[in-house]
């Protein structure tokens, strides 16, 4: 583990929610804003509106900031997500995990939780020495972002299937070639 556990979830959490606004907008509605806070494995018994939808989707693009930026931009933006929710660390325990830290209260609204929950990751990633983990994925035209949670740093492709596409066209290429 590079992290501590609850920090390598919200980093995942951020990845995924920054890799929904592709081409084919995963967060369409709040149908589907639904359908992501509950794969993220949220408490999702609230039903979200169109509030909610829009706040999420406008923080995504400040998020993907935060893999394109320079250390010192990292910070101030990080700093700025904390400082508007006014952030309060508290160790806390419930369901099944054990202790870990929440920094708004549970009826905060939803993308001031999510934003939160990935600053104070990001938080770790910046103390660590560790941006570099944050990449862009390697495969050609893909965009998405990548968390190279590794031990050795070999992640080169994000969690959509461009390690597989990656492969297959290898192997493509390896067979096209005469041998010899
Ligand atoms: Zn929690
Ligand atoms: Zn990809």
């Amino acid at each position: 583990m590079v992290f501590a556990h609850d920090t390598e979830v919200a980093l995942a959490a951020a990845a995924a929610l920054v890799n929904t606004a592709g081409d084919d907008d995963g967060l369409r509605d709040v149908a589907a804003l639904d359908e992501f806070v509950r794969t993220l494995g949220w408490t999702a018994e609230v039903r979200h509106d169109e509030a909610a939808l829009r706040a999420v989707r406008a923080l995504r693009p400040r998020l993907r900031r935060i893999w394109e930026l320079d250390q010192d931009e990292v910070v101030e933006l990080v700093n700025a997500l904390l400082r508007e929710a006014k952030a309060l660390p508290q160790l806390v325990k419930h369901d099944e995990w054990s202790y870990h830290l929440h920094a708004t209260p549970p009826a905060a609204p939803l993308a001031t939780r999510m934003a939160v929950e990935a600053a104070m990751a990001f938080v770790d990633v910046v103390r660590s020495d560790e941006l570099r983990r944050l990449r862009i994925c390697d495969y050609h035209d893909c965009g998405n972002v990548v968390v190279d949670l590794s031990k050795n740093r070999s992640k080169r492709f994000c969690d959509d299937g461009c390690g597989n596409r990656a492969a297959v066209a290898a192997y493509r290429a390896r067979k096209s070639t005469p041998a010899g």
